[in-house]
């Protein structure tokens, strides 16, 4: 199969924090794009930028072609609609062998029914879900998790390439959504661990940001103390550009993988029964390093 290289389209679904800097990247790199996205708004401010764009009403204009879709949405059910339940779904404009690339951050098990459909169809799916942020997807180097056939890999590397720089091969449909989901798990914990050091450590008089200076040259270095640290929360800012709800639905979906294989996680429970109550109690909208506000309440609670 000859890979997907620009001026192959692509249709994009989903313009929001992470889909419009990706979408961005590949009309940089030259890929001719057709994009779609529920927030009118979304769709004309991307156009804007990006003249040479095309802005489509539906999910299944979008898809009319071109040669792969993306979807960067918030959840795999959101997905599942786009791509083929739901009304003007993609698959009624999808030529057959096009490929369908799920970017978002989906539950692993929706995704191998989704692959199984797909492929009755005639259509291939590659879960591709990125980490790394807003920050990374604008400079073009997140981390791309890939479930799926490899030879449907290949064809796509040019795509991934203009907004990853690590691209790995986790396994069949699925892999990559499952992977993602157990690494959120992981960031979301280092997260709590440090925002309540942090609340300890004040309450003892220490100066925060001394404090993640001293974790980011001692063993308690993570992702959390050295990008959401002093940039998010000592700074109260409260900007990294991923809410509570989107976490909290990772660490759902973690548990979920869990709980679908029998396995008893307690310590991944109480993570998504945590999380759950802070994007209630947070609010709408709230960005996930704000769960420093919810660490600060409950300690008050006592
Ligand atoms: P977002 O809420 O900012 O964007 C989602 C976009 O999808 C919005 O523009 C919304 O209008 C659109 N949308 C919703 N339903 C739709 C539909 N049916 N058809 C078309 N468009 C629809 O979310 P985001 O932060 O960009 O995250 C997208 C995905 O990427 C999620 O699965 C998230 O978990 C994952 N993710 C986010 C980050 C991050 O830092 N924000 C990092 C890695 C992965």
């Amino acid at each position: 199969m000859t890979p997907l290289s620009p001026p192959a389209t692509i249709a994009f679904i989903g313009l929001g924090m992470m889909g419009r800097p990706m979408a961005s990247r590949l009309a940089g790199a030259g890929f001719r794009l057709r994009v779609f996205d529920v927030s009118q708004k979304a769709v004309s401010d991307f156009v804007g930028a990006h003249p040479s764009a095309l802005a489509t009403a539906t999910a299944k204009a979008a898809a009319e072609g071109a040669d792969a879709l993306i979807t960067m949405l918030p959840d795999g059910k959101i997905v599942r609609q786009a791509v083929l339940d739901g009304r003007d779904a993609a698959v009624e404009g999808l030529a057959s062998g096009a490929v369908v690339l799920d970017m978002s951050s989906s539950n692993p098990v929706d995704t191998q029914k989704l692959a199984r459909d797909l492929a009755a169809r005639g259509l291939a799916l590659l879960d591709a879900p990125v980490s790394g942020g807003v920050r990374r997807a604008v400079d073009g180097s997140l981390s791309i998790m890939v479930g799926g056939a490899a030879a449907d890999l290949e064809r796509v590397r040019p795509v991934f390439g203009a907004m990853g720089k690590t691209i790995t091969l986790c396994g069949p449909a699925g892999a990559g959504h499952a992977l993602k989901a157990l690494n959120n798990y992981l960031s979301a914990a280092g997260l709590v661990a440090m925002c309540e050091a942090l609340v300890v450590g004040e309450a003892f008089g220490l100066d925060p940001g001394t404090m993640v200076d001293v974790f980011n040259s001692s063993t308690g270095k993570s992702n959390a103390t050295e990008v959401k640290g002093r940039q998010f929360v000592v700074s109260r800012t409260f900007a990294a550009g991923f809410t509570t709800a989107l976490m909290a639905k990772d660490l759902r979906t973690a548990g979920e993988v869990a709980s679908h294989l029998k396995l008893n996680m307690p310590n991944l429970q109480q993570a998504v029964a945590y999380w759950t109550d802070a994007d209630g109690k947070l609010g709408k909208g709230a960005d996930h390093t704000e769960i420093f506000r919810y660490a600060e309440r409950l300690a008050e609670e006592g």
